[in-house]
């Protein structure tokens, strides 16, 4: 018996590793907003949730497998008082799939409580386990947030939290947005090149900290800014405000531009961008370099619904008669993971979760639109699916370039062995799914609609270059990064 996650449509495609929170309130509880944020966050991480809160004298914690309505029953909420707080959703691609690997990472020692929240991955977590171990720290878990707990707790014995943060930075390498809860304080971090997102928000009563802007509509906030790459936010412990240190600058960034494609809500700001007018004018640029005509464009729910409008939008600004049309039906009710008893049932997994409206597509040209392929396992049977339904052709159009290596920096992407793209040509991958064409869109679109040079954005699993040494990894981009060139070892 199986149980997959890579078996539906949903499930070949990039998997987000984690997000954060952090609330620090004037006088009221942090948990229940902390709680809400982490629904809103839900998408970036279904494995396990957790708070941890410190009520000015000591911590409480609870974590919990599964989704956040699962983790979290409403006594355990209203256990956690205080009106600081940090929480975490995950998605595991380093450390177990266990409670034990669940967070916040949370820490008791001589220079107080601390707990962290860690979306991202470090490249030298395995060096700095072993610099740490060797000097006595013990470690319960196999993940790389408890080696930075125990290196800033290590900090904190002789500094304060500032200077011990900046120490940390100059010792992890990677890939980084942290939420750290030092007694009740509650503060914000972001690697040197930005990689994963993260943002300050102003709620009537204190500021929130979060992956992403959705987090903080849901708690009827508003937005600030997003926190600067290499900056550290340290919000007032009255919930009056925050502080900003910018603790680190380099020269360039790199921010994941599967952020914009597909991890972040499509209702999220980013750098002052709206996700899902991103995705639209990537559907517009796929249009100019790929469009086909058809009869009808349909995206591949739910990811791929913005480029679909885009595209149909910017194929009817040039007089074609595209139109746009929810032409594939997904079950709501089918979760991440569901038993597969056979091979058989395994082919059936994608019936399970699309159904195609005959009427739509019967003996209509047909243009599907989805924002990545990472394996390619679902993809063919999708395209029988449309053509079962009827279609004459079935055309794939892909909102990003094809993904040809690893990810290193916290989301699962698969091995490159794994990764259809990496040894064929799109008319090959064309072939094997039974399409009867297949585009990918180009990284310059990508770059012009975020409005970012390619230099300040990570695309190493398009282009195996990276913005980290990566180890086993020949490519690495050139860019500046001060903290890498920093000591790894005391
Ligand atoms: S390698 Fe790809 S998925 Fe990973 S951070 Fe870079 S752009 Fe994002």
């Amino acid at each position: 018996m199986t149980r997959g996650r890579d078996s539906g449509p949903e499930f070949d495609h990039p998997t987000e590793k984690c997000g954060v929170v952090g609330v620090s309130l004037e006088d009221r509880d942090a948990a229940f907003p902390t709680y809400y944020a982490l629904y809103a966050l839900q998408h970036r991480g279904q494995e396990s949730a957790g708070i941890v809160t410190h009520d000015g004298f000591q911590q409480h914690q609870h974590v919990g497998m599964g989704l956040v309505g699962d983790a979290f029953e409403e006594a355990d909420i209203e256990d956690l008082v205080g009106s600081a707080a940090i929480g975490h959703v995950r998605y595991p691609t380093a450390g177990s799939v266990d409670k034990s690997c669940a967070q916040p990472f949370s820490v008791s020692f001589k220079g107080g409580a601390l707990g962290l929240s860690h979306n991202g991955n470090l490249v030298n977590a395995d060096d700095l386990r072993d610099d740490l171990a060797a000097s006595g720290h013990a470690f319960t878990s196999d993940g790389d947030t408890e080696v930075i707990a125990h290196d800033l707790a290590r900090n904190l014995l002789d500094d304060d939290i500032v200077s011990a943060v900046e120490t940390t930075m100059s010792r992890i390498h990677g890939s980084y947005s942290l939420t750290i809860m030092h007694d009740d304080t509650v503060l914000g971090l972001r690697d040197p090149l930005g990689n994963r997102p993260l943002v300050v928000g102003e709620l009537e009563d204190g500021y929130v900290l979060a992956s992403e802007s959705a987090a903080i509509d849901t708690l009827g906030g508003e937005l600030v800014r997003d926190v600067r790459p290499g900056e550290l936010v340290v919000l007032h412990e009255d919930g009056s405000g925050f502080d900003s240190h910018q603790l680190v600058a380099a020269d360039n960034t790199a921010h994941c531009f599967f952020e914009y494609v597909y991890f972040a809500r499509p209702d999220s700001v980013i750098d002052d961008e709206l996700v899902y007018e991103v995705r639209r004018e990537l559907g517009r640029q796929l249009w100019a370099e790929a469009g086909v005509d058809s009869d009808v464009v349909m995206p591949v729910p739910d990811s791929g619904r913005a480029f679909a409008s885009g595209y149909a939008e910017a194929a009817q600004d040039e007089g074609a008669s595209v139109e746009f049309a929810e032409g594939l039906m997904k079950n709501r009710y089918v979760g991440r993971t569901f038993i597969m008893p056979t091979q058989e049932a395994r082919e059936q997994a994608v019936r399970l979760k699309l159904n195609p409206i005959r009427s739509t597509v019967e003996g209509k040209t047909v243009t599907v639109i989805d924002d990545s392929i990472v394996r390619g396992t679902t993809s063919s049977q999708l395209v029988d699916l449309v053509r079962e339904a009827g279609a004459e052709a079935v055309h794939v159009r892909i909102g990003a370039p094809p993904i040809e290596a690893p990810c290193y920096m916290g989301i699962d992407m698969a091995t490159r062995e794994e990764l259809i793209a990496a040894d064929r040509t799109p008319e090959e991958i064309a072939d094997e799914i039974g399409a009867d064409s297949l585009s990918y869109l180009s990284l310059s679109a990508i770059t012009a609609a975020v409005g970012k040079s390619e230099a300040d954005l990570c695309a190493g699993c398009v282009t195996g270059e990276y913005p980290y040494d990566v180890p086993g990894e020949a490519r690495d981009r050139d860019i500046d990064h001060p903290a890498v060139d920093a000591p790894a070892h005391d």
